[in-house]
């Protein structure tokens, strides 16, 4: 008698078949940095926009000039064994993490900046010689997604974390990284996702990948599903008028929240964090429909 594959076995086969996870290039910040500048032209918050456009190619800098030491093959093992994050995002911080904080403000110095935000470099320079552990706290807080008691520092503590992290995960043997579940969170880390991508191209075509706002990690999520409470009976797509087509909002009733979600289709420089950025007309729509974001964007932070 022929046998009939089960259900897990479908599913296994299913999960081998697609590229599951796509951890990040080393070209993610320059690539960021030049989405950025590209989308501040013609924007209303161009400025802003040509000001986190430096902060990610000071990321790229940084990137370059800073190694993180992975965990050692015991934990990596034991992770995988319990289906945990290989690099988790809770826990105690590293204080290696001060020198990618270091480099990304070595990197800003030698841009042009205005005078606010030079002094935010100045003050963080100043705290890291003298009281590094508070900026431990702070950056502690701010991966716990607590309101950041400094919030002009929030964007660049949490650009050199995401410059920690990233650097971490695109060394990291794909092998190590367990099929986590639920998939709401990155299977690199556990942060929350900043929006999703819909990918062209090779094995990936048509996929969405949810996209890590810390390591850049992107794991698959069949379309159509809430990011969020992973509820599939009511996911809507939500557009602006006259804005480009591959930028829309995946909204879902059951939980009242929303992600954006990009097609690279219809646009294939689109950058999960920059193209979020750019699109903020987008969230006050969803904000007077009665959404609330499902995760923010990690260098955008409000008092
Ligand atoms: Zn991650
Ligand atoms: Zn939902």
């Amino acid at each position: 008698m022929q046998r009939i594959l089960s259900r897990g076995e479908i599913e296994g086969l299913e999960r081998n078949a697609l590229p599951r996870l796509r951890l990040p290039s080393r070209e993610v910040f320059a690539e960021r940095a030049a989405r950025l500048r590209h989308l501040a032209g013609g924007n209303s918050l161009g400025e802003y926009l040509a000001l986190m456009a430096r902060l990610a190619q000071a990321q790229h800098e940084a990137l370059g000039a800073f190694t993180a030491p992975l965990p050692d093959e015991n934990r990596l093992s034991l992770a995988h064994t319990h289906g945990m994050p290989p690099l988790p995002c809770e826990g105690p911080l590293e204080g290696c993490w001060r020198e990618a904080l270091r480099a990304v403000l070595a990197a800003l110095s030698g841009q042009e900046l205005g005078d606010a935000p030079r002094a935010t470099v100045a003050r963080l320079e100043q705290t890291l010689s003298a009281e590094p552990q508070r900026l431990d706290a702070l950056a502690q807080a701010l991966l716990a997604g607590e309101e950041p008691g400094d919030v002009a520092a929030a964007p660049f503590l949490m650009a050199a974390l995401q410059v920690y992290w990233t650097e971490r995960a695109s060394r990291l043997p794909e092998a190590v990284v367990p099929a986590v579940v639920p998939s709401r969170v990155c299977p690199v880390c556990g942060s929350l996702p900043v929006a999703s991508v819909v990918r062209v191209g090779a094995a990936s075509d048509g996929l969405r990948y949810l996209h890590c706002g810390l390591c850049a990690s992107e794991w698959h999520m069949v379309r159509v599903k809430c990011s969020h409470c992973e509820d599939t009976r009511s996911v809507a797509y939500h557009h602006l008028e006259g804005a480009s087509e591959a930028i829309k909002a995946e909204s879902c009733d059951a939980c009242h929240s929303y992600r954006k979600i990009f097609y690279q289709e219809k646009d294939l420089e689109v950058d999960a964090v920059a193209d979020d950025l750019a699109s903020l007309t987008l969230d006050v729509l969803m904000g007077e429909a009665g959404y609330g974001r499902a995760s923010a964007n990690p260098l955008l932070w409000f008092a």
